[in-house]
């Protein structure tokens, strides 16, 4: 390898807002023959926003629903957790403080709020705890066929209600999976999301392998999944719970505007947060070896 190869290149992605932290970086982008993307804060702008509050309405009602859950969320640091505090707030409401507070990796949490046992969280956690949805189940479908993240609630066991949450997608995010699916590169999509959600926004931006419903600690898996079957792989993430999956691939991206955890663990930092500049990546990387031989 030319070191003038490399400083050209390396000068050339800074410019751009491309970030090759070494030479290994620069050179290994350009053989990815698969690249994972995680979902929220990735392809999608990672700013959820509440959509729709549906209360069971025995005993609970809608305003009483968002006041239990945003009181509950106030302790976690999901997103979906500030989507939900930030309506809450909007509103006027006043939250109380939750004790016994325990976070359900992805799952969602467990707290008392007001007296009053409270579990929140997706499906999964509904179901595990023995959870009945009733009347809320097919609404909510709908609303997870149509994308939306569902974020369930059981007070003392019965099924309070639900609050529904969008996250918009990036604008260039279809533009990266078609570009990447041009250069003859796998694109697959992971997320601790559920499998409806996924699925209807991995066919929005036409990702053909979607890895749904992973926990925290098992995305560096679905990484070394793709790396048995002999493919270079890359991943882009913006996560603290993406650091692993970043550190297995052979190149790991990270989002700007994502975690300084992600950062770190990183091999490439895409400084204006447009996944579509991963194609810059690889192409930049394609030139540079070009020049080496
Ligand atoms: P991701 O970052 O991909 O959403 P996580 O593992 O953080 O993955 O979460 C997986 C799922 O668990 C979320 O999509 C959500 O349904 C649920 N969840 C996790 N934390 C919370 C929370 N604080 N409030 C509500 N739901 C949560
Ligand atoms: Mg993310």
């Amino acid at each position: 390898a030319t070191p003038t190869a490399i400083m050209v290149g390396t000068g050339l992605g800074a410019m751009n807002g491309i970030l090759y932290k070494n030479a290994t970086a620069l050179e290994q982008a350009s053989k990815v023959e698969a690249i994972i993307f995680d979902k929220t804060g990735t392809l999608t702008v990672g700013e959820p926003k509440v959509v729709e509050v549906a209360a069971s309405g025995n005993p609970i009602l809608e305003e009483e629903l968002l006041k239990l859950v945003a009181s509950a969320e106030q302790s976690s640091e999901h997103p979906l957790a500030q989507a939900v505090v930030d309506l809450a707030r909007e509103q006027h409401l006043t939250l109380s403080e939750p004790t016994d507070f325990e976070a359900i990796p992805g799952h969602g949490l467990r707290a008392a709020v007001d007296g009053r046992t409270l579990l929140v969280g997706n499906r999964k956690l509904m179901r595990e705890s023995g959870v009945e949805l009733d009347g809320l189940g097919e609404r909510a479908a709908s609303l997870e066929g149509a994308g939306r993240t569902v974020v369930y609630a059981a007070a003392d066991g019965e099924a309070a209600g639900f609050i529904a949450i969008a996250d918009a997608i990036r604008p260039t995010s279809q533009k990266a999976v078609e570009e990447l699916g041009d250069l003859g590169v796998q694109v697959a999509m992971l997320t601790g999301d559920n499998r409806a959600t996924a699925e209807r926004i991995a066919g929005e931006l036409g990702v053909g392998t979607v890895f749904a419903e992973v926990l925290p600690g098992q995305k560096a898996d679905k990484v070394r999944e793709l790396q048995d079957e002999g493919k270079l792989v890359a991943m882009v993430g913006d996560g603290i719970n993406d650091a692993p999956a970043l550190a297995q691939a052979d190149v790991g991206v990270a989002i700007g505007a994502g975690t300084d955890v992600a950062m770190e663990a990183a091999d490439v930092v895409l400084m204006k947060s447009d996944p579509s500049d991963v194609i810059g990546a690889i192409a930049l990387s394609r030139a540079t070896v070009r020049k080496m031989k």
